[in-house]
């Protein structure tokens, strides 16, 4: 079955997109730890970040460079973190999450953003990319 995040690449799930290549894509975690926490995905379905193949390996990770400069020109934070976690959801997800203190990092630190702030803040990302 497919993941839920190889639906959003499909567009059978809504998300707020930040950008997409022929491989890679990236869209706003629908929970963040802080406004403009990003998720950059392969559009290639693998679950643990270690099994992917070295070419997607070192292209998501190129991809999520990009993506997390733009956030960093787009959103007022100290510096942008980068986490691979993957309990929740089986599909190789980088997390790009502007910190300001240590807590924006720990997944225990959610904030509440309404639709129009969702969308506020990534066309805000997408300007800078
Ligand atoms: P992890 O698998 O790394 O523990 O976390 C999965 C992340 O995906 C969480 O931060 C969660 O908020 C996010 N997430 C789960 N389902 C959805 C969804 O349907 N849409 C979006 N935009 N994010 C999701």
């Amino acid at each position: 079955m497919a993941s839920i995040f190889t639906k959003i690449i499909n567009g059978e799930i809504p998300c707020y997109k930040i950008a997409e290549d022929d491989n890679f894509f990236a869209f706003l975690d629908i929970n963040p730890n802080a406004k403009g926490h990003t998720l950059c995905i392969p559009k290639k379905e693998v679950d643990k970040i270690m099994d992917l193949d070295e070419e997607t390996y070192m292209g998501l990770m190129a991809f999520s460079r990009k993506v997390g400069l733009a956030i960093e020109a787009a959103i007022d934070c100290n510096r942008v973190g980068m986490s691979v976690i993957g309990l929740e959801v089986p599909h190789v997800h980088v997390h790009l999450i502007p910190l300001t203190e240590m807590k924006d990092a720990t997944f225990q630190n959610k904030v509440t953003l309404d639709k129009e702030q969702f969308e506020a803040t990534a066309a805000a990302i997408r300007a800078q990319l």
